[in-house]
């Protein structure tokens, strides 16, 4: 493969970014610059090893000085089944874990290990061992399970650290350079015993500060010991558990740090759930945890690394120079790019792909899928597809290629086929360029959405042989007027006005009269209803879709003054937001803004002025006013170009165009992620020999059949 990235003339970095490059002593290790990927999970795990492997090896080539793995559970009792975090249970799981550092030091990075006992997060669904924790208790799990913890006695308190232990052994034994105790986010055993609300003990493991921090403080001890100055001890800590004075407080993790700095090489400070420390851009800006963070550093002689989805370099530097933080630590930045630190090192900032602050990353390792990111298509592809996210096949043929459409499908299409060098023209029906993306990032919390238009915009700028036809609406006469080799259609999708969705699978009844939108009319910005200045008016918002749309459009129509009433057939509000841990503050921030809420119900018919609302599990109606109905229920592909060229398939076919396909949304209605993804597929496979992926499957691991004796 050949990197064709454009260097656009630029050699080295700017000077004031040179303390981001500056090496950093961790214990016996030496990191070769500040940029630290924290662990994160993948939704790879321990099913598909390889694929994480060369995913971190990508990182680490990409310039992090350190690249962790996500948590991996030390024993059966800290199970977490339905998700799959790699394992250190036994030796048979040294091979994947060795492969992964073998990876990561390939491509030049210290390798880090976050070992995990998930204690009461853990509801040993698949090993059956009863979960362990400081006190009897429910198990603390998003899915409720029916299972309590059992409380430690002395000697599970012992068991768990010689598990421990035996852990650090196998993952020096596979060459981890940094080895992690793991206190953080509400997951680890030993943030439970740290919180009050958990550890209700009488014995020296509860009650004050030093005692609570008793089994951490054992766990780094035998850590310590065990590496012996092989590998650096890294502490993961909760700062705030963000439950108040019933959980660990920042006062507590103070004089946590106070007691046991002499312990771990280096502190890594997490905020106290998992949703808090990775709040989507929609709830939290860049470094928006500062205040939360800062001051802890002053209190400990050991290197500090934190988060705060950081893409800025000149925020970077402030975390640094102001003395908050030594490392800059980074999950999704390096998960959208993860190249961030070699671009500020080439002075290529214009080129990072900066990550939006969506979470969808999250949402592979919720829904126990591989990872997928919205700005970078290729991660979770390194291995199985074989894809980079700077490298791709240069150009195979003089393909000349038309892609209709500058959505995220028709833009990063048209990027990656200019990047392997391909001549593209790109024509786009309106002024703007980004499709949905452009219309969604106007919403209320979406502004960081652009990204994804802008990065792509910005790189097309370089390929001299793309060029970007706005207001340019194409036709089938239009496409095949000219001398492309191959057509691509990235025409979208439109939402249904008809009330067809999840719930009605045929059009609901709506008079002749009423007034029924959908969210193309609100983006088009032209209603009058999303006027800064509409006249206030009843809205029923029925979301039969799940995802964020729903919520974030009734959160701006109550905003621009509107009564409104959002109807929703699951539940709660916006359900699928729960795999990318927003659901909790999209419940808060809709009811805050003033929308009524009528959960687990569905609309059944549209009249004039009212709308018929029914209980989705008793069918009782009800009547409730509403000038006006917003539809947020599914999309039909915008494919009517497509289909009237493949009518004329023997008509192109003779004329020398070899191929016309179609992407994204128009191909199926998807995520912006999948979108992203599908423009990429296109441009990944143009010319490529054999069949598409389609046909022929991609990499995968194969589970390696034990004797049945
Ligand atoms: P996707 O998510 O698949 O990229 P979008 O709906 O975001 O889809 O973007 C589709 C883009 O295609 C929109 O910007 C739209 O204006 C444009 N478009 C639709 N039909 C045509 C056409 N016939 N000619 C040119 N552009 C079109
Ligand atoms: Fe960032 Fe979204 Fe990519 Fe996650 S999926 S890394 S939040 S852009």
């Amino acid at each position: 493969m050949t990197n064709v990235i454009p260097e656009a003339g630029v050699t080295g970095r700017d000077a004031r970014f040179d303390i981001l490059f500056e090496p950093v002593q961790l214990g016996p290790v030496r990191a070769k610059n500040r940029f630290f990927q924290v662990p994160h999970c993948n939704g790879m795990g321990y099913r598909d090893p390889t694929a994480q492997a060369a995913m971190r090896q990508v990182k680490a080539e990409g310039g992090w000085a350190v690249v962790c793995t996500e948590q991996v559970e030390i024993h059966p009792s800290s199970d977490i089944t339905p998700y799959i975090e790699l394992r250190l249970w036994d030796d048979g799981d040294m091979p994947a874990l060795a492969r992964i550092a073998d990876a990561i030091h390939a491509g030049g990075a210290l390798a880090g290990i976050e070992l995990a006992h998930n204690g009461m997060n853990s509801p040993n669904l698949s090993s059956r061992e009863p979960p362990l924790g400081p006190a009897h208790l429910p198990v603390v799990t998003w899915s409720n399970d029916p299972v309590q913890a059992r409380m430690m006695s002395a000697s599970d308190i012992a068991d768990l650290r010689r598990w421990h232990r035996q852990a650090v052994r196998r993952a020096l034994a596979v060459g981890y350079d940094l080895v992690y105790v793991y206190s953080g986010h509400n997951l680890s055993v030993l943030h439970h015993f740290l919180s009050r609300r958990y550890n209700q003990r009488t014995d020296s493991y509860g009650g004050s500060v030093a005692n609570r921090a008793r089994l951490l403080a054992e766990i780094l001890a035998d850590t310590r010991e065990e590496c012996a100055g092989r590998a650096a001890v890294a502490c993961r800590l909760t700062v705030d558990e963000g439950a108040g004075d019933s959980g660990i407080t920042p006062e507590e993790a103070a004089e946590v740090i106070s007691l046991l700095d002499h312990l771990p090489d280096v502190w890594d400070l997490v905020l106290g759930s998992w949703e808090l420390d990775s709040a989507t851009s929609r709830f939290a800006a860049e470094a928006e945890r500062e205040p939360m963070i800062a001051g802890f550093k002053r209190l400990s002689a050991k290197p500090v690394v934190g988060v705060g989805r950081f893409t800025s370099p000149d925020t970077m530097v402030r975390q640094v120079r102001g003395g908050i933080l030594d490392m800059i630590g980074a999950a999704r930045p390096s998960i959208a790019d993860p190249f961030l630190p070699a671009k500020i090192e080439a002075g290529r900032i214009d080129d990072i792909r900066e990550c939006i602050g969506c979470n969808v990353c999250v949402s592979g390792d919720l829904t126990m899928s591989p990872i997928r990111c919205t700005q970078n298509p290729t991660m979770g592809e390194e291995w199985r597809r074989g894809w980079h996210p700077e490298r791709i096949r240069p150009q195979e043929s003089d393909a000349s290629i038309l892609v209709v459409g500058a959505g995220p499908a028709g833009l990063e299409a048209a990027r990656a086929l200019g990047q392997r060098g391909y001549s593209v023209v790109l024509t786009e029906a309106t002024r703007v360029l980004g499709g949905r993306v452009t219309g969604e990032a106007g919403l209320p919390g979406l502004a960081s959405w652009r990204r994804v238009v802008d990065y792509r915009v910005g790189q097309l700028g370089h390929y001299r042989d793309v060029d970007i036809h706005r207001q340019s609406e194409m036709t089938a006469d239009d496409a095949l007027g000219h001398d492309f080799t191959d057509i691509l259609v990235a025409t979208g999708a439109h939402w249904r006005a008809d009330g067809v969705g999840r719930w009605h699978t045929s059009a609901i009844p709506v008079a002749a009269d009423a007034t029924v939108l959908t969210p193309d009319d609100f983006l088009a910005r032209d209603h009058p209803i999303g006027r800064p200045d509409a006249a206030p008016q009843r809205v029923l918002v029925f979301d039969d879709d799940h995802f964020y749309l729903g919520g974030v459009l009734a959160e701006r129509l109550a905003t621009l003054g509107h009564e409104v009433r959002l109807v929703t057939s699951a539940p709660l509000v916006s359900s699928w937001t729960a795999y990318t841990l927003e659901i909790g503050d999209v419940q808060r921030r809709v009811r805050t803004a003033g929308v009524i809420v009528d959960t687990s119900r569905v609309l059944v018919e549209i009249g004039a002025g009212e709308a018929r609302t029914a209980c989705a599990f008793t069918g009782s109606e009800a009547s409730v006013a509403a000038d006006a109905v917003l539809l947020v229920t599914a999309r039909l592909p915008s494919d009517a170009l497509f289909l009237n060229l493949e009518e004329r398939r023997s008509e192109w076919s003779a004329s020398g165009v070899r191929s016309v396909t179609c992407v994204g949304d128009a191909w199926a209605p998807a995520t912006i992620a999948g979108a992203v993804w599908s423009g990429r597929r296109y441009a990944e496979e143009f010319d490529a020999p054999g069949p598409p992926s389609r046909d022929r499957g991609y990499r995968r691991e194969y589970t390696a059949l034990a004797s049945l004796a």
